[in-house]
């Protein structure tokens, strides 16, 4: 390993205790605290995940970093912090932010999220790209939840990381997150060498079922097997957890997911309005399309069933119009 890159993680690890010593033990950290401590977040999690507190200083990092010998520049291409044009004096890119650290799958901590506390933009900010932090490849969580995958033999994919540290609360140990991006064949690969199994659960907002939409054709297209899991209302897992309570969220979300299949039954429903018979043509045609996707015809079968069944036509005329897109496909 060059001398910088182990440098960079070297830093990451000295600011990663220090910004959760911050935290859970200064005044400085105590509003930070009570906000989440305010949002649901355990000690435990607060311990477990490692979180912290960036100050509202504009040279906190450069001189803790001096201090301690690193050379400017290198932090600099950690991310860590901002060379000004004026001048060339560098300043703190993460400033009076609820820190999360971002590990490798070995542990170390190379990247931060930081959120804010206000509201002010942007509310997650993210390290940039650097030697050791590649955000297409690093999945939120994979480090501890690695063993649970393995244990349980299936991943849960959430949208953010408020949702893998309540989900984790609630007993869901096996969750992980994109970096605030969609999901990338570099993610998918990373997968694949532990688990055949995901459970997708999305915000179920427009944004999050749009993305859990083009997530779980992804990984169907590469061989999982797939659930969807699905909140009421538009909320997201947290907000589910903090509302409803774990043991709901365990039985009514997570063992309630959808088939695959299931999902897009119902994701092609949305904004139509199927007693208008232009919508419910579309749809029928949209879900046929689906179903002639289905590698099996046994599942062909199953669902051409319940669609005839549904809204009472016949399953002759589904069959055929099915097999003109079957053969439309091949
Ligand atoms: P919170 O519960 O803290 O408000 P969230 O996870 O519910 O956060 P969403 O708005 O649902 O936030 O966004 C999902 C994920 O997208 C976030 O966890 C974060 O990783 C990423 N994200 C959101 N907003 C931004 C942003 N402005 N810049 C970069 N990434 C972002
Ligand atoms: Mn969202
Ligand atoms: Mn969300
Ligand atoms: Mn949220």
């Amino acid at each position: 390993v060059p001398k910088e890159f182990q440098a960079m993680k070297d830093a990451h690890e000295l600011l990663r205790k220090f910004y959760h010593h911050l935290l859970v033990n200064t005044k400085e950290g105590q509003h930070a605290l009570e906000y989440l401590y305010g949002r649901g977040f355990s000690q435990e999690s607060i311990d477990k995940f490692q979180i912290g507190y960036s100050l509202a200083s504009w040279d906190f990092v450069v001189k803790f970093l001096s201090k301690r010998n690193f050379i400017p520049e290198w932090m600099e291409k950690a991310g860590l912090i901002i060379q000004r044009e004026r001048d060339g004096t560098y300043f703190d890119r993460f400033r009076d932010r609820i820190m999360f650290p971002i590990f490798d799958r070995n542990g170390s901590t190379i990247a931060f999220s930081g959120r804010s506390l206000g509201g002010e933009d942007p509310k997650y900010l993210n390290s940039p790209e650097t030697a050791i932090f590649n955000k297409s490849k690093i999945l939120y969580n994979y480090h501890q939840a690695k063993s649970s995958i393995k244990k349980l033999q299936y991943a849960v994919l959430f949208e953010g990381f408020a949702d893998v540290i309540a989900a984790d609360r609630a007993g869901i140990e096996n969750g992980i997150a994109t970096m605030g991006t969609s999901l990338t064949d570099e993610h998918i690969a990373l997968l694949r060498q532990s688990v055949q199994s995901i459970v997708i659960c999305y915000d179920s907002d427009n944004a999050g079922v749009q993305a859990a939409y083009r997530s779980g054709n992804l990984l169907q297209d590469a061989g999982f097997e797939l659930k969807v899991a699905m909140m009421p209302d538009g909320m997201d897992p947290d907000e589910y957890i903090k509302k409803y309570g774990p043991e709901k969220f365990r039985h009514e979300v997570i063992d309630a997911s959808l088939t695959w299949m299931g999902f897009k039954f119902l994701y092609f429903r949305r904004g139509k309005n199927l007693q208008n018979e232009g919508d419910r043509l579309n749809y029928i045609e949209e879900i046929i399309k689906e179903i002639s996707k289905l590698p099996m015809a046994v599942e062909r079968d199953h669902y051409l069933r319940q669609l005839a069944a549904e809204f009472s036509l016949s399953l002759d005329a589904l069959k055929q119009q099915q097999k003109e897109f079957y053969f439309a496909e091949k």
